[in-house]
């Protein structure tokens, strides 16, 4: 670090955060805009300067490289013996950083279900409010898409380019049996996909 950099860091904070990820980054930004407010975000990866973090195809070659954690579980007999990778981002921003940029929306039932069970606050209708304002929707703003949020959220500028389109066409196929149908992504249930 610069020595300048480093004599300009104050020496107390009112805020130390542990991990520059998903939630901490949210955290840090919003505490931060206070300016009596000291925060200290603390990352233990690099920066994320790699340009597989900034395109969605990018993903796989992030897994396992030293952006990543690299967890891996013990030996699974259902499998043969292997142990699979449980991948994590270690980098600002950091599992958002190797993820898949895929916006998805809890199903109204779970929402629901968790309010029944004495989570007071936690209905869908209650959240509802919090997702559309932190979503800035690339398209028409509707009962199901916010405008002007942190998030920005599109659907996929260039699907034909895609190796397959999303959702893959056999998909209603492979859930019809089980109950489960296609709905359009403007509804509650979120069955659908959209990129971040
Ligand atoms: C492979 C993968 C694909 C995913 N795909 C999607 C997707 O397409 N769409 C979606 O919505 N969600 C996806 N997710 C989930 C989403 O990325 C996570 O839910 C989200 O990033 C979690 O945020 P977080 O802040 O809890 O943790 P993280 O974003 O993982 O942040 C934790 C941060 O803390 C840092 N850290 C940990 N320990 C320390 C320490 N001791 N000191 C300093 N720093 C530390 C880490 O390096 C990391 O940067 C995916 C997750 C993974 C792993």
């Amino acid at each position: 670090m610069k020595r300048a950099i480093r004599d300009s860091i104050p020496s107390s904070f009112d805020y130390i955060i542990v991990g520059a990820g998903a939630t901490g980054c949210v955290l840090a930004n919003r505490l931060s805009q206070n300016p009596n407010c000291r925060v200290l975000l603390i990352e233990a990866g690099s920066r994320d300067r790699a340009s597989e973090i900034h395109q969605p195809g990018g993903l796989f070659s992030l897994w396992g490289s030293e952006l990543d954690w690299q967890h891996s579980t013990e030996p699974q007999a259902g499998l043969g013996g292997r142990s699979i990778l449980l991948s994590q981002g270690k980098v600002l921003g950091g599992s958002s950083s190797i993820n898949a940029m895929i916006y998805t929306r809890g199903h109204r039932r779970d929402f629901d279900h968790w309010k029944r069970l004495g989570n007071e606050g936690w209905g869908y209708d209650e959240v509802l409010p919090y997702f559309l304002r932190s979503e800035n929707f690339l398209g028409q703003p509707s009962q199901y898409h916010g405008i002007g949020g942190e998030l920005t959220v599109q659907t996929c500028p260039t699907p034909r380019k895609l190796p397959r389109p999303l959702p893959n066409p056999a998909a209603p196929l492979a859930m019809a049996p089980i109950g489960i149908s296609m709905v359009p992504n403007k509804s509650a249930a979120q069955v659908c996909i959209r990129l971040q």
